[in-house]
């Protein structure tokens, strides 16, 4: 038996269906190297936004079609998936399954389950894919209820794993030569291990401490919970990549008042002079949703006007788009498609120009890169402060740390040469 797994969403999703792999695997099933040879598909879905539900419903035809050839192939649809999708999936798939229920998986697919004696899908040893970097989840679900978002209706609400299971995960990784570990939760920051009460900067400061050379870097922060103790470990921990990822979703106060995200603009402000004054060479990146409902053109100037001010490496801009069972569902969606679509270009306009400037800074410097492709000569990689960078260089290097001179920058990336 052979089963074939399709991800779409976020590291979290991806962690999951490393886990799923192991599951299947313990029961017999070999990955299927490509999808025509499959007995079992697993579709892990995520709902963050519509066109990632679309794009489920766009492969029904195709599971349709594999099934007259081949009458046993069974088809699950699990991840991020809310309610109303839920209803609507359930005649189109064989099963529709609740990760967190996935210790229980083998039971509902009516094979005999020999390793999980556990409830807790988290304690599943994953099946890493992506060698030499590893996605280790800290926690999983959310509380924090964002008016626009699924995650705490599709996920459930917030569980930390033990610290020190996150703790062995990590030694054994760097044990077998990873490189580059992700810390994944929806909000890192208000990490708590339920028994030793360990925070996230302490879990940071205890995997820093594992011998070994690898780097550290964590996804996603929530900057109502980003403290000063944060802030002070990863100036002091050598491995935790000076990389930050701090959503601010709007640059304007009545608008993140609706989306329910409990700080200001001016908190934020202070968050990044914080930030900058103890890491002076921070990346930072943002997220923005551009179109929320009632979200008038002054509200909008105020974001553009922050980002033209804070002047992001990155910002990942989404058009807002309503979300079945959300509290801003409720809300009047009144911002018209092409003016999402005009303020999204007017964002990534100004990005354009704050991150080639941030990018211009690393010609002529000797950074570190983690290629993880090979293509025409050519590596790619990024570096410790999370750029991509392009260098000519030889497949033999692939996994391991290479310096490499900047000498082009681009908006999206860094050239360089590698120094032998
Ligand atoms: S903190 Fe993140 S995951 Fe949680 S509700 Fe808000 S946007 Fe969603």
């Amino acid at each position: 038996m052979k089963y074939y797994i399709i991800t779409y969403g976020c590291q979290m999703n991806c962690s999951d269906s490393e886990r799923i792999a192991t599951v299947l695997e313990s029961n017999g099933y070999k990955k299927a190297s490509n999808i025509d040879e499959t007995d079992l598909i697993v579709v892990n879905m995520c709902s963050v936004r519509q066109s990632a539900v679309d794009r489920v419903y766009g492969k029904i035809k195709d599971f349709t079609k594999l099934k007259v050839k081949n009458q046993k192939l069974k088809v699950i649809l699990t991840g991020c998936i809310l309610k109303k999708d839920r209803r609507k999936f359930v005649k189109y798939f064989d099963f529709v399954l609740n990760i967190r229920d996935l210790p229980k998986w083998p039971k509902i697919l009516n094979s005999k389950c020999k390793i999980l004696n556990t409830n807790d899908y988290l304690k599943i040893q994953p099946k890493y894919f992506s060698f030499p970097v590893a996605y280790v989840p800290i926690s999983t679900g959310c509380n924090n209820f964002c008016t626009y978002c699924v995650v705490p209706y599709t996920r459930g609400s917030l569980i930390h794993r033990p610290a020190k299971d996150i703790i062995k995960e990590v030694k054994e990784l760097v044990k077998k030569g990873y490189k580059e570990i992700w810390l994944l939760g929806q909000n890192v920051n208000s990490y708590k291990s339920q028994i030793s009460k360990i925070n996230f900067p302490k879990l940071l400061r205890i995997i820093n401490d594992i011998p070994g050379e690898f780097w550290i870097r964590f996804t996603s922060s929530h900057p109502k919970d980003l403290s000063d103790e944060l802030i002070k470990t990863m100036a002091e921990c050598k491995k935790v990549t000076p990389y930050l990822n701090l959503p601010v979703q709007s640059g304007d106060d009545k608008i993140l008042k609706k989306m329910n995200r409990d700080y200001t603009v001016q908190k934020y402000r202070n968050l990044i002079k914080k930030i900058r004054k103890k890491i002076p060479d921070v990346a930072l990146s943002t997220d923005v949703i551009v179109g929320f409902p009632g979200e008038t053109k002054e509200q909008f100037k105020n974001t553009a006007k922050l980002l033209r001010e804070i002047k992001f490496d990155m910002v990942y801009i989404a058009q807002y788009s309503s979300r079945p069972g959300t509290a801003a569902t409720k809300m009047d969606d009144n911002v018209p498609q092409k003016e999402k679509k005009r303020r999204e270009k007017v964002l990534t306009e100004i990005l354009k120009k704050t991150a080639l400037g941030k990018n211009k800074k690393y010609i002529g410097k000797i950074v570190k890169i983690l290629p993880l492709k090979w293509k025409k000569e050519f590596l790619f990689g990024k570096s410790f402060h999370c750029k991509s960078v392009k260098t000519k260089g030889s497949k033999k290097v692939l996994g391991k740390f290479i310096k490499v001179k900047i000498i082009n920058a681009l908006p999206w990336g860094l050239l360089g040469e590698q120094v032998v």
